[in-house]
């Protein structure tokens, strides 16, 4: 087998730099996927999934796409109904030859919905997207992820953190079967602002800029049919090839950034990991019941 085939897919242009201040190459994103593959896939894996490509590496402008590209032979597609009422296909990776294709297509970032394909009117987590405004120190981040996941504790959610290879952190929630977007979007943005509310001085749940100067917004709108967010081990394309880490919660005080971990050390944390950081995530089946009536629902 070549070495610049994976999964069955050839990756053509292997010596292309990718992350030009990095040294990293087309080669390397996707031997990284490749070598993450087992923890990576379960995030994705029939979900419509949006990817950031960037088909001439970080030195030039990338772009979203939902849509398949012509010349797919390994990658599903989704027919759904968009909220304009229009009938499109949408990308939906299903194995591991799709996620190289992917990369063999320039991808560097894989941004699933919270819903499968085969549920797709049924999200199966929420996601607190922490955004920290300008001047927000990194431990306060951490201090708001660890306050989210006890006021979701006390409505009987439990909750899951990663690193977004960005500035801030995520928070998911799992749910069950019977959830549909507007339970989780209602929820979502009642719990935001009663936070936000609550704690003013730190907290903000809208999005306007000057509002989140000095404050971590609690981005809410992840929730809504149609939303993405990046999904666990995608690499992200920013300077230094960082990486969205899930985390333990008892790990969370040893991150010492939400960019902490990049294509090179991710891989060495993989291969030392000896049990899944969010071991039940999966198969957790969690209602929105208590935490509806504790915070009602809002648009
Ligand atoms: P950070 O920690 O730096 O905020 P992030 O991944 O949370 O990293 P956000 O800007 O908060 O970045 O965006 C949250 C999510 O919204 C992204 O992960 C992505 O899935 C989605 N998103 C943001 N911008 C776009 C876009 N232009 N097109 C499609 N999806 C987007
Ligand atoms: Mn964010
Ligand atoms: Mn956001």
């Amino acid at each position: 087998m070549a070495t610049n085939e994976f999964h069955g897919v050839v990756v053509t242009h292997p010596e292309r730099v990718v992350f030009p201040d990095d040294d990293i190459t087309k080669q390397d994103v996707a031997h990284y996927y490749d070598a993450v593959m087992p923890w990576f896939l379960p995030g994705v894996e029939g979900r419509p999934t949006s990817v950031f490509r960037f088909p001439e590496g970080l030195a030039q402008p990338g772009f979203f796409q939902k849509h398949p590209m012509r010349g797919l032979r390994h990658v599903g597609h989704v027919r759904l109904r968009e909220e304009s009422g229009d009938l499109d296909d949408y990308l939906c990776p299903g194995d591991a030859s799709a996620i190289i294709e992917l990369v063999q297509y320039g991808t560097i970032e894989f941004h699933p919905w919270a819903s499968k394909a085969d549920a797709l009117e049924e999200p199966d987590y929420l996601v607190f997207d922490l955004d920290p405004g300008t001047g927000v120190a990194w431990h306060d981040v951490i201090d708001a992820a660890r306050w989210l996941r006890d006021r979701l504790a006390k409505v009987d959610l439990k909750s899951f953190v990663r690193t977004t290879g960005g500035k801030g952190l995520h928070v998911l929630v799992p749910l069950h079967s019977a959830c549909r977007w507007e339970d989780a979007s209602g929820f979502s943005s009642a719990f935001a602002h009663q936070l936000a509310s609550d704690r003013s001085d730190g907290f903000t749940a809208t999005s306007v800029m000057s509002e989140r100067k000095g404050r971590i917004f609690i981005d809410y709108l992840r929730n809504t049919r149609g939303a993405t967010s990046v999904a666990s081990l995608s690499l992200r394309a920013r300077a230094g090839a960082p990486v969205a880490m899930p985390l333990r919660w008892q790990d969370l005080g040893r991150c010492a950034s939400g960019n902490a971990f990049d294509l090179r050390n991710a891989r060495q944390r993989i291969a030392r990991l000896r049990a899944d950081p969010w071991e039940g995530f999966a198969t957790m089946r969690q209602s929105l019941d208590k935490a509806t009536r504790t915070y009602g629902t809002s648009k």
